[in-house]
């Protein structure tokens, strides 16, 4: 173990030594997130109160120890996982909703609080958290809040950052600092809330949230539109933006993405011959408004050329055109362990392009490359897939991935529109980012952290 004892002992006297792990199993556990590289903690911590955090913090940068502030672990870039050993601190016992006020619209909660969970809590009284990434039901609001997390729901509604108006966070040094507030509307100072917001981990640990609320929609439609080719769907999309609908959720899923999932469940009807890319859609609001967008919908996607066009008529068939979705990251898990699944984002106008990008890197490299996301924000979920072991394979995927990557940038994208960086996507950060931004990411990250003891390794 590479951590000191007199460390550890000073950590089992902040937190109590039912707090501090250092066991094995424990600390291969806190090695990984869904990226599934990096290296195991020399040490888990997980406090339960700021003050516990601060003084961590402060023992980590009085003996220059690497700290690494984790959720869920759900994230895909590695983030959560020490690049070289350390402390981990899992803010897992501080997961209480503390307030929801209904009449200034906003939820208090600490980093822990299960997305989902948040959700639920809010809609039992007709409110609404909109932000919704696929792993609702795992992931948490400290990492939502770390990542910037976006989702199906991100077209109509936003992102994790629309939605945080306030932080209590724990800066490497052990410092307490609060930012932001109760109210929606906050211009004195620089705004250090919405530069947390995204900074994975690097910055400072985030111990509370306050978050902005909306009323919860009453009536939904969910919709699925098939078509022979991508272009048709996309077609579709740009349709239903001149006919000035805005989805709340917008999402494309690709004849390889659709075959993975009727494989896996095996229900061949799910990925019918002569589909090639559905849309699945979700229109909400007032009852009399989601009809009428429904049927512009409708109308948008057949003169786009749908081959079909279903409207969910109750709860049971709403969950039923959802289920294709949620079951594309276990259908790509059962075709192999190991995919670079990656979030790239394009000016919505440019999505025909990147879909040809794709075709000819699947041929270019002789690789499956099945994709599927949130097409209305433009980001896309590309998920090369690669045999464990296959070294030859893998070297073919590491060549198209920076192809794909130059390819966004060329068409005025980004490498990441939702996973971040982490360690995985570093090494990338020169073809969005001038070298004049990078030096000046690195002084703020000086600014926060002047020994670098949170999450070393990691952006950068
Ligand atoms: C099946 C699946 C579906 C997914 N779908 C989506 C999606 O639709 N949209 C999307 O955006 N992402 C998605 N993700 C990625 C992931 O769920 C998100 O990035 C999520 O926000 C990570 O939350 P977490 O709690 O798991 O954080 P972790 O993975 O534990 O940590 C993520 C980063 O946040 C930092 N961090 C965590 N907690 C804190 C804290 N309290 N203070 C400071 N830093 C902290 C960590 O250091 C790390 O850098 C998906 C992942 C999976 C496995």
């Amino acid at each position: 173990m590479a951590v000191a004892s007199d460390i550890v002992s000073r950590m089992v006297a902040i937190v109590g030594a039912d707090h501090v792990r250092v066991d094995d199993a424990t600390r291969v556990a806190y090695g990984v997130d869904a990226l599934k590289q990096g290296h195991p903690a020399d040490v888990v911590v997980t406090p339960v109160t700021t003050a516990e955090v601060s003084a961590i913090a402060h023992l980590c940068h009085e003996t220059r120890t690497p700290l690494v502030p984790r959720g869920a672990g759900t994230g895909y870039t590695g983030g959560a996982v020490p690049s070289h050993g350390g402390v981990v601190i899992s803010l897992e016992r501080m997961n209480r909703i503390l307030e929801i006020d209904e009449g200034s619209l906003l939820a208090i909660v600490e980093p822990h609080v299960i997305t989902g969970d948040l959700q639920d809590a809010v809609e039992a009284v007709g409110l609404f958290y909109p932000p919704d990434p696929a792993s609702l039901r795992q992931s948490v609001i400290g990492g939502n809040v770390a990542e910037c997390a976006g989702g199906p729901r991100a077209f109509k509604y936003g992102v994790t950052k629309q939605y945080v108006l306030g932080l209590e966070a724990v800066l490497p040094t052990g410092e307490i600092i609060e930012t932001g507030g109760k109210v929606v509307k906050n211009v004195v100072g620089y705004d250090l809330t919405h530069l947390l917001v995204g900074s994975e981990g690097t910055l400072a640990i985030i111990t509370k949230v306050i978050l902005r609320l909306i009323p919860k929609p009453p009536v939904q439609i969910t919709m699925r539109a098939s078509f022979p080719t991508v272009r048709h769907a996309v077609n579709a999309v740009t349709g239903l933006i001149r006919a000035r609908v805005i989805p709340a959720a917008l999402e494309l899923i690709d004849g390889d993405s659709l075959d993975a999932v009727a494989s896996h469940l095996q229900v061949r009807s799910l990925a019918p011959a002569g589909t090639a890319a559905i849309l699945l859609l979700e229109v909400d609001g007032l009852s009399a408004q989601v009809r009428e967008e429904a049927d512009r919908i409708e109308s948008a996607c057949l003169e786009a050329g749908a081959t079909e066009f279903r409207r969910a008529t109750d709860n049971a068939e709403r969950q039923e055109l959802w289920r294709v979705r949620r079951e594309i990251s276990p259908s790509l898990k059962v075709i192999t362990p190991l995919k670079f699944n990656h979030d790239v984002v394009v000016p919505k106008a440019r999505i025909p392009e990147l879909f040809e990008l794709v075709d000819v890197l699947r041929e270019r490299y002789r690789l499956r490359i099945p994709c599927f996301g949130h097409v209305g924000d433009g980001n896309i979920h590309v998920n090369i897939m690669v045999t464990p072991g296959d070294d030859d394979e893998i070297r073919r995927a590491h060549e198209a991935e920076g192809d794909l990557f130059r390819g966004v940038v060329a068409m005025d994208g980004s490498i990441s529109g939702e996973h971040g960086i982490g360690f995985a996507k570093k090494k990338y950060m020169t073809l969005e980012l001038s070298q004049d931004e990078i030096d000046l990411m690195k002084r703020v990250k000086a600014a926060f952290d002047p020994r670098g003891v949170l999450n070393p390794g990691k952006i950068f």
